[in-house]
């Protein structure tokens, strides 16, 4: 962790919604039972909280589907584009993100994101890949901003590269 004062963010970061963790908690979006442990090193994110696990906390790795959790909201019918995935949660409830918001969670500078952007059908309407520059608020607010320059866009999921894990979602401000 680092302690140096990032800007607040341009856009607002979603965790999962304690109405989604609370089912993720019994049975996850794969249909598979939410298996909890204690884990001892810490550092994995935590994507109902924004943050890296502390160690010693209480996780699970669950299955989460992010576009139909929001379709499920919204209305919109995502078919094929549907997709789910692991995601770390805490494994007991929580109380999400803390305090003022400073930067963009899991922001980390050289770290390849990847920003899949979906209009208001749920439908994949483009996407970029990320590589997070020095300035990483910066570098996200620049990438949201192209992304929502597209009217069509309606929210952009933020995955990590390598492991093609959903990090968060933002959608288009109000
Ligand atoms: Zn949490």
């Amino acid at each position: 962790m680092n302690t140096v004062t990032r800007p607040a963010t341009a856009y607002t970061p979603l965790p999962i919604t304690p109405d989604a963790l609370a089912r993720l908690r019994d049975v996850d979006d794969a249909g598979q039972p939410c298996v909890p442990y204690v884990d001892h090193e810490g550092g994995s994110p935590l994507r109902c909280c924004l943050r890296p696990v502390a160690p010693g906390e209480r996780v699970a790795l669950v299955s989460y589907a992010p576009l139909r959790r929001w379709a499920a909201e919204t209305g919109a019918t995502p078919g094929a584009y549907d997709e789910q995935g692991p995601v770390f949660i805490h494994a007991d409830p929580c109380p999400g993100p803390a305090g003022e918001r400073v930067g963009y969670p899991f922001a980390r500078a050289g770290a390849l994101r990847t920003l899949r952007r979906y209009n208001a059908r749920g439908q994949i309407v483009g996407g970029r890949l990320l590589e997070i520059p020095d300035d990483e608020t910066q570098g996200f607010d620049t990438a949201f901003d192209e992304a929502f320059a597209d009217p069509e866009v309606a929210l952009v999921h933020v995955r990590a590269v390598e492991y093609g894990c959903f990090h968060f979602e933002v959608r288009r401000p109000a």
